[in-house]
């Protein structure tokens, strides 16, 4: 008899195991979907995970459905990549398969079609769009405001009309259906089915590599060096010194010995832009990969990998780790040191930068990572632990200066009243300059605790999530208080609750707040916001790079977002509006965040033509991470780092897990954590155990939570660890009353 293990996308531990007959016993292999029965009425699309002739012992084993396909649809490597993802951040392998492949692939797949819309032929010409658009009636506003909202995402009278779906259109617009059929039924839009394929060779011209400058060229043979006896390189470039062209290089030679690429990217926007840079160099052999994707045509690129013309390189973010890779021969990790490699929630909460560290060594292959401000864990690697190899890059391209950084002391501002609402009399004067030299503008504005709120101005009254300990932020587009855990939303109060005032004021500002202030300012300055409310679709995104780099838009004003690796070329200056929620937030990593983001945002500024700007407020001139940030001294701030983390026990010298219980008892879920707690610092000692702790936001989701932070030497075991771990939550488990429990971790939480 056949057998067959499987693994189900379900958030279990253990494979489960099927009979087949004969005629399937055959055909399955390793890595093939398989329909299966579970209880009753359920089934599932699993993959085999092994297939044997164990009979199992202690209950009647089902038979398989059915076997979906003839060739495995995951390969032995992405198995075993499953496997060490499951066992290295705890969690279940069915967790690892449910983020790793596409919906589609777990169903029966049918390339879906969409719905798109555009312009009747009547209304095609702009002569005919003019007269309606004069003529629309008042009370037909909204439907105004859908057209406008259609021209400027398919960019109509700018080199459109661009392909726009129907789903896009109503995300961009925050309007109604109703609107949307009305529009219709007036005869100026239709829809028509369109069926998504990303794999159409597109037809323009390849414009070969740039030659590297004598800089980039040293870096580039340093790195190759390097890669003679080491399998990964950490690559310290300055920002705009071509980290970028370097990469490129390395790609073709990569590509031209017959073997892959995976080109990682910790944010969808960049790839946007790198897309646009590649493809002219390397065309149609360039995949696109990531979440913003829909199903169909991430199956699509998952087939068209495991076909025998898969893409040679993939570009994405964090999920394309994923993907089935036949030769893999190189891994770039670009902004290295970003934590959105990090997955938060759900399982499996998996570092991409490590897990392509992991994927590259399962293919033999050679990594490197690249930033201008590299982790303190991958500085440590590549320097005092040497298990890196490290190449800088100190010079920009064309000798271009590193921007100017000129801090401002807004305390002293505030206090003289000689604020203009968040911005500096120096930042607005050279906001002026700018504007009058047609010169684009960013601002950066880190929303980080500092999302907008309403406040009762009598009592103090702030309203808050009634499933989570969170306030309610002010979204006032759309006049609603929305929870960002839960997505709870509620309509704006006229009169306080509590108290019944009716003085209900704005206050903390995110870049909303940022948006009205500039436009009161620079009434004729084109202004842009990119922040994840505006770039909910990839559509959107697009739209706001092009728009940016087409010179349409004057000033960007974004949060984290804008900070990442974008290169535009009419950027002269750059305003940090206030630096200090970056210092302020309580984690040991917040210092060498702050340096981070406050250095990447500045690497936006001056990257051709004149030197850059940056205006940096802060009410905290006198912090030595600000005199860091202008002298653009890494290193002193990395080692500051790396005394305090040593003497600390964090990372690089310790590894952490974070234990997280939640319930909907309070009562139960701080007893069940403090008991863990003890029962942990039995097994670790107490020096390894700190908790229990208060997390950021204690109810999330109307669970309430408790957390435990474990800190094990990074020369001990941490399979070791991970095994005692696992028998505290079992012995925890035992106990009846916490049961209904959840436990769940966050190993190497950034
Ligand atoms: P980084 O990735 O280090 O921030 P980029 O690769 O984006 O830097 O380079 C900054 C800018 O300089 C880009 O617009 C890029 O096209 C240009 N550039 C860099 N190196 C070269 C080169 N060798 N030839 C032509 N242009 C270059
Ligand atoms: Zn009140
Ligand atoms: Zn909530």
């Amino acid at each position: 008899m056949t057998y067959i293990d499987v693994i189900l996308p379900l958030p279990l531990k253990a494979t489960f195991t099927y009979a087949v007959d004969e005629d399937m016993a055959q055909r399955v292999k390793r890595g093939c979907r398989v329909l299966v029965p579970l209880g009753k009425k359920k089934h599932y699309t699993g993959i085999v995970e092994k297939v044997h002739h164990d009979t199992p012992g202690g209950y009647e084993v089902k038979y398989a459905f059915a076997l979906l396909e003839e060739q495995p649809v995951v390969l032995p490597n992405q198995l075993k990549l499953w496997e060490w993802i499951a066992d290295y951040y705890m969690c279940a392998e069915g967790d690892v398969y449910n983020a790793a492949v596409p919906a589609g692939l777990k169903l029966e797949f049918k390339p879906k079609v969409e719905t798109h819309v555009r312009l009747t032929s009547t209304y095609r010409s702009e002569e005919k769009l003019q007269q309606l658009l004069d003529s629309f009636p008042k009370r037909a506003v909204k439907q105004q405001e859908l057209l406008l909202a259609y021209l400027q995402l398919s960019d109509f009278f700018e080199g459109g009309p661009h392909e726009v779906s129907k789903q896009d259109l109503m995300a961009f617009s925050h309007l109604s259906n109703e609107v949307f059929n009305a529009l219709v039924n007036r005869g100026v839009f239709e829809t028509y089915p369109f069926v998504i394929s990303r794999l159409t060779d597109d037809a323009r011209s390849l414009s070969g590599l740039k030659p590297l400058n004598n800089n980039q060229q040293r870096a580039l043979d340093e790195i190759k060096q390097c890669f003679e006896n080491r399998a990964v390189c950490l690559l310290y470039g300055v920002t705009s010194s071509g980290k970028t062209e370097i990469y490129t290089h390395l790609i073709e030679e990569t590509i031209r010995q017959g073997k892959q690429v995976l080109y990682l990217l910790p944010e969808i926007a960049l790839t946007t832009q790198i897309t646009e840079r590649l493809k002219r160099v390397f065309g149609s052999s360039i995949g696109i990969y990531h979440s913003k994707f829909s199903d169909p045509e991430r199956v699509e690129i998952w087939n068209k990998q495991l076909s025998d013309d898969p893409y040679m390189i993939i570009l994405g973010a964090r999920s394309s780790v994923f993907l089935p890779y036949q030769q893999l021969g190189l891994v770039i990790v670009d902004e290295e040191h970003e934590s959105s490699y990090k997955q938060q929630d759900p399982a499996p909460r998996y570092h991409a930068r490590n897990t392509a560290l992991m994927l590259a060594s399962m293919y033999g292959a050679k990594t490197l990572l690249g930033t201008a401000t590299p982790s303190v864990e991958s500085w440590y690697n590549a320097t005092e632990a040497g298990k890196y190899g490290l190449v800088e890059l100190k010079e920009r391209y064309q000798e271009m200066q590193l921007p100017d950084i000129l801090p401002v002391d807004i305390k002293e501002l505030h206090r003289k009243k000689m604020m203009y609402g968040h911005f500096s009399p120096v930042l607005k004067e050279k906001m002026e300059e700018a504007l009058a030299r047609h010169e684009q503008i960013i601002l950066f504005q880190n929303r980080r605790g500092f999302a907008p709120m309403i406040e009762c101005h009598d009592c103090g009254w702030v309203p808050k999530c009634v499933h989570c300990d969170v306030s309610l932020t002010l979204h006032k587009y759309t006049n609603q208080l929305v929870c960002h855990y839960c997505g709870y939303t509620t309509p704006v109060p006229h009169i306080c609750p509590e108290c019944g005032s009716q003085d209900l004021r704005n206050i903390g500002f995110g870049t909303e707040k940022v948006e009205d202030e500039i436009k009161e300012m620079f009434p004729h300055a084109r202004v842009m916001r990119m922040d994840l409310d505006t770039t909910r679709s990839k559509t959107a995104y697009e739209k706001m790079i092009r728009d940016f780099e087409k010179q349409r838009t004057d000033i960007l004003i974004g949060t984290q977002m804008v900070s990442k690796g974008l290169d535009f070329d009419h950027v002269r200056l750059v305003g940090i509006l206030n630096a200090d929620t970056m210092l302020n937030y309580p984690d040991f990593r917040a210092y060498e965040r702050a340096y981070q983001l406050m250095a990447q945002v500045a690497g936006r500024a001056g990257r051709k033509g004149e030197r850059g700007l940056v205006v940096l407020q802060t009410g905290h001139v006198d912090y030595p991470i600000i005199s860091h940030v202008i002298a653009n001294d890494f290193e002193s701030m990395v080692q500051a780092q790396l005394s305090e983390r040593q003497v600390c026990h964090f990372p690089p010298f310790y590894r952490l897990v974070y234990i997280y219980i939640k319930h909907r008892d309070r009562l139960l879920t701080e007893s069940m954590t403090a008991k863990f707690t003890a029962q942990l610092v039995k097994v670790f000692g107490s020096e390894r155990v700190n908790g229990p702790m208060q997390p950021a936001v204690a109810r999330v989701h109307s669970l309430h939570i408790g957390m435990i932070m474990l800190k094990i030497e990074s020369t001990a075991s941490m399979a070791r660890a991970r095994e005692l771990l696992l028998q505290v939550q079992h012995l925890m488990m035992q106990v009846p009353q916490f049961k209904s429990l959840q436990v769940y971790y966050d190993v190497d939480p950034v």
